[in-house]
């Protein structure tokens, strides 16, 4: 059983840090586990929702009146909160990189919107499993922005529709066992591909095929670090593996290669 820290050690750190001189095609990996320091939580974890409620699949949601009705009923009660989660030190550090041209993008299975809402060009944020902040029309997947609809659901109107063609509304999330959003997964392939680092932060890399990621980075030549509270399954593929908290050892990182620069 592996010790969690709150940083690396020593050696570790100087490991990483030399693993970030040497690259010039930064690519992160990020998952749920990014976010928890900004009180979202992850879904494998110790608290994670998979083993304390379930997980929202294609299954279990259907889009007929009773079912919209509900999520927007229970999503009303939730907005205040979704828009006051603020980018932690991680996702801070991840812009530090992106600012010192080191990182090309991050790839991200989160639908929270704080890398960009960090400082991360939206266009350099592969979602691949959509956001919350932007809602599909059933009928012909017209992508509206979340916060538009805000004021009617607010209202009383639980059934809002598409302003461009009427239909019903449901969140872009992909669910368990639904397709990921091919323009995003295709971007995500062409960086793992021109990647000469990976960084996975905060995933149980246990998702396909997202997961699949970080071997494509690893078979294109990318070295990889995994920093995760747990041990994955990609552990014995990476350059460095790091149980540790996330936000604590991306700053120091940033920092310890800021100050190694000549
Ligand atoms: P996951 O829940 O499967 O795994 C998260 C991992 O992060 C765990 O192994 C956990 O030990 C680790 N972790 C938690 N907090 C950490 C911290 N502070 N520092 C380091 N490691 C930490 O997450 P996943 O791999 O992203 O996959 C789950 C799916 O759930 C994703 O597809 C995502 O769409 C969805 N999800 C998203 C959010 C979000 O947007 N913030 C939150 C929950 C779930």
């Amino acid at each position: 059983m592996q010790e969690i820290t709150h940083i690396p050690d020593h050696t570790t750190r100087a490991r990483m840090v030399s693993l970030l001189r040497e690259s010039a095609a930064v690519v992160a990996f990020t998952g749920a586990g990014i976010s928890t320091e900004s009180g979202i939580p992850d879904y494998r974890g110790p608290q994670g929702r998979w083993t304390t409620g379930k997980v929202p699949n294609i299954r279990n949601v259907s889009f007929d009146l009773e079912s919209r009705q509900r999520y927007w009923s229970e999503r009303r009660k939730h907005f205040d909160f979704m828009a006051s989660r603020e980018p932690n030190a991680g996702h801070k550090a991840l812009v530090d990189l992106y600012r010192q041209d080191k990182l090309i993008g991050i790839i991200t299975q989160n639908i929270d919107g704080l890398h960009q809402k960090a400082g991360m060009p939206a266009e350099l944020v592969a979602e691949l499993h959509g956001s919350e902040h932007w809602l599909k029309c059933l009928a012909n997947g017209h992508l509206i922005e979340a916060a538009t609809i805000r004021p009617l659901v607010e209202a009383g109107d639980l059934d809002p529709r598409c302003p461009i063609c009427g239909s019903p509304l449901r969140a872009s999330t992909v669910l368990f066992g639904e397709a990921l959003p091919d323009a995003a997964f295709r971007q995500a392939e062409r960086w793992a591909q021109a990647a000469d680092l990976m960084i996975v932060v905060g995933s149980s890399l246990v998702v396909n095929p997202a997961a699949l990621l970080p071997v494509i980075a690893r078979r294109h030549g990318a070295r990889l670090v995994i920093v995760n509270r747990e041990p994955t399954p990609l552990d014995p593929i990476a350059d460095v593996v790091a149980n540790s908290e996330a936000g604590p050892t991306l700053s120091v990182w940033v920092a310890e290669l800021a100050e190694a620069r000549p």
